[in-house]
């Protein structure tokens, strides 16, 4: 057994600081002050234990962690999308993660999503409030430790840090998270610490990185134990091809060992592919770069955590976060593998959103997103949206149309599916993040109900009455004229309409007023009325209400949909309809029991 270093991730908003703050722990920031330096692996740095007790000191002497861990390993492609594809059975796999955000703009959408994702996964993290040395006021002093730097502040400017900290306090509250600046946690198992860096200046950064032990300490145990002989696991970074070597795969190895040689399997689109490693590369350190002229190094073998190029036959269709086993004769790599495709198979509705996205990890991601949501989805895939996807979502929409949709994380249109997209009526949601997707999809679709509502409400006969004039009765039948007043409601041609007892006595066959045509009056307007099969001293008298006779399924739908879109006398008038009905139907308009 081997204790591994702990994995970090940085998250966070697009230009918040995660690639500067990469560069300094990479750069010369941390590397000149110790002669241990730093490791370069593909895709990853790691800071050995040894320049981090340099550069630490005294932050973390209490730390019995420093005795057991070999240093610290990070990421070095920031941002959600590699931390959701550098996935493991279970989770990410990134042990720890910084929260980056700029201080004087606190949380962002991405920023939001980044800790979304960070709950998703129960992954243990800390905030970095960056960019102090924007703060107004703030007086810079390179790499020093913040609250010596911030000792040293004017009163003015510390009280300026002290509530920007404390919005971020109150953002994580409301998100469900107790924080505080870390010097005043009390207990890393229950709160979040906020360290206030500059990952331009430095200062800050070495409370971070003591941060992160002692959250590797409150939390990871035996998650950090290998076993250094076990054939290797690990996930894939990205699939590049390189010149001279072919298409290769940047991987991170999380657990075991890799040699040259072993048959590995990894995960294509419908396939599980098993293949030998024929190389396995390492960054060369920058002067041999420029006297061997190769920017690798190749290696016989490598122990979890490492970041390694592979060269290996056939590797063209690997996706990127698949996760990569070394088989074993005998032993079940292939099962666990197959397993491991499982738990990613995503179950799949008959009817439901299309989904396509980046990598395995963000697929997943977008997934379990839409599953809480309650979002059925049809397919979900990896790749760029293509003809295809829009003529499946259109089969989709054939049946319900706020379904067939696509929903696009983190990919391309193709050139030609764009043409077809253009000429559909399909909607794609399409960004890099998630949940302004998913929010987006969601707007759309209330408002596609209340268009819908509209289009119902508009085809629905609605409650209005008029009276017959006295003395303007023109014609007596076939069809019957008389002067007509609204008193509630709107008339519309075509309406049926009854007498104050609810018999039914024609309908609204034409308006006219001064020699015009209306297909629709309001209340207060008198005009001509010609009504189909009334018979005026029969159907009706002088001085008579009549009703517009609403049947009783649209009686129904307004109560239930539309009451609120009523004025204040429809309203009457439709109870004063149903009223009249139920002289003769007692239970007419009752919701019946199984009704809805
Ligand atoms: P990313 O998109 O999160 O990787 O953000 P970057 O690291 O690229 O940073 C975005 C911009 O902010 C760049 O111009 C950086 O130089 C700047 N920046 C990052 N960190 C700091 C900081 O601590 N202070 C200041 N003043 N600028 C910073």
């Amino acid at each position: 057994m081997k204790i591994r270093s702990p994995i970090v991730s940085v998250l966070g908003h697009v230009d918040h600081g995660k690639t500067t703050l990469l560069d300094y722990i990479r750069g010369s920031g941390i590397a000149d002050k110790e002669a241990g330096g730093i490791t370069q692996h593909i895709g990853a740095t790691e800071i050995p234990i040894a320049t981090i007790n340099a550069i630490c000191g005294d932050f973390i002497k209490k730390l019995s962690i420093i005795e057991t861990i070999p240093g610290l390993f990070f990421i070095d492609t920031p941002g959600h999308a590699a931390f959701t594809s550098l996935r493991k059975r279970g989770g990410s796999l990134a042990d720890l993660a910084i929260l980056i955000l700029d201080i004087n703009e606190g949380f962002k959408p991405q920023t939001f999503e980044a800790l979304n994702i960070l709950k998703m996964y129960k992954t243990p993290f800390i905030v970095a409030a960056n960019k102090i040395d924007k703060i107004f006021g703030w007086e810079s002093t390179k790499g020093e430790s913040f609250l010596k730097s911030f000792n040293t502040q004017a009163q003015s400017t510390k009280q300026n840090l002290e509530n920007l900290i404390y919005e971020i306090v109150g953002v994580l509250h409301k998100e469900g998270f107790q924080s505080e600046r870390f010097d005043r946690v009390e207990n890393f198992g229950s709160q979040v610490s906020i360290i206030p860096i500059s990952a331009q200046s430095g200062e800050g950064i070495i409370e971070l990185i003591a941060m992160l032990l002692g959250l590797a300490q409150e939390y990871l145990t035996e998650q950090l134990q290998i076993e250094e002989s076990a054939p290797a696991k690990g996930s894939v970074l990205e699939i590049k091809e390189e010149i001279g070597l072919g298409v290769t795969i940047d991987t991170i190895i999380y657990d075991g060992i890799l040699k040259k040689d072993d048959e590995i399997l990894l995960m294509e689109k419908n396939n599980i592919l098993k293949t030998k490693v024929r190389s396995i590369l390492k960054p060369n350190p920058l002067e041999e770069i420029r006297e061997s002229k190769s920017n690798f190094q190749k290696i016989d073998e490598v122990v979890a955590a490492a970041g390694v190029k592979i060269v290996a036959p056939n590797l063209e269709n690997v996706i990127s976060g698949s996760p990569i086993r070394v088989f074993k004769e005998g032993e079940n790599s292939e099962e666990e593998i197959l397993n491991e495709l499982e738990e990613i198979a995503i179950d799949t509705d008959d009817i439901g959103v299309l989904v396509k996205a980046d990598t395995l990890g963000s697929l997943e991601a977008v997934v379990n997103l839409l599953k809480d949501l309650d979002i059925p989805i049809k397919s979900a895939d990896i790749g760029d949206v293509t003809r295809k996807d829009i003529i499946n979502a259109s089969i989709v929409a054939n049946e319900e149309s706020k379904y067939g949709v696509i929903i696009a994380f983190n990919v391309k249109v193709h050139s030609k599916a764009e043409e077809d997209l253009n000429s559909s009526e399909i909607k794609l949601f399409q960004g890099d993040v998630i949940y302004q997707i998913t929010e987006d999809y969601e707007d759309w679709i209330k408002e596609n109900e209340e268009k819908q509502k509209a289009l119902w409400m508009d085809k629905i006969i609605k409650p209005a009455k008029f009276r017959i004039i006295p003395k303007l009765i023109f014609r007596q039948s076939k069809p019957a004229i008389s002067g007509i007043e609204v008193l509630s409601g709107t008339v519309k041609q075509g309406y049926p309409i009854m007498n104050q007892e609810g018999i039914p006595i024609g309908s609204v066959e034409s308006m006219q007023d001064k020699g015009d045509n209306l297909p629709s009056i309001s209340k207060g307007q008198k005009v001509a009325m010609a009504m189909k099969e009334a018979i005026a001293g029969k159907s009706f008298e002088e001085g008579d209400t009549i009703y517009i006779n609403i049947p009783e399924k649209h009686f129904k739908i307004l109560e239930k949909e539309f009451k609120n879109k009523l004025s204040e006398d429809e309203f009457e008038t439709l109870y004063k309809i149903r009223d009249i009905n139920r002289k003769t139907n007692p239970e007419w308009g009752e919701l019946g029991l199984f009704e809805d």
